[in-house]
């Protein structure tokens, strides 16, 4: 389940397991680009961290992250690129970009 809410000005999202029901919550603050991420990261928690109630994907704690924040942004990155591949002469930040991937989490690739 994705519920969309107003999650204030530094919460992107998060993931909650209650009841044997994983939910993933995104910020309905976030542009469609930083959603689309947030959902990825979030899906990575459901499918790498079933079961855990994962702390929220904060604004400001992009580089203070432990190992099953790092496994998440990893697999909302490779979700993201899916089948697609630099084209010549594109560079990683322009290819990352036009995979829709956030240039703060271009660093999980
Ligand atoms: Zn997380």
């Amino acid at each position: 389940m994705v519920l969309f809410e107003d999650l204030g000005k530094q919460t992107w999202g998060y993931y909650s397991h209650t009841n044997r029901i994983p939910v993933i919550h995104i910020n309905n603050r976030l542009n469609q680009e930083h959603a689309t991420y947030t959902c990825g990261h979030e899906l990575g928690h459901a499918v790498l961290h079933s079961g855990i109630n994962t702390p929220f994907l904060r604004s400001n704690t992009f580089y203070s992250v432990d190992k099953l924040e790092r496994q998440a942004h990893r697999l909302a990155v490779h979700l993201l690129i899916g089948l697609n591949e630099p084209d010549q002469g594109e560079t990683k930040r322009q290819f990352l970009i036009r995979c829709g991937i956030p240039e703060m989490f271009h660093v999980f690739y």
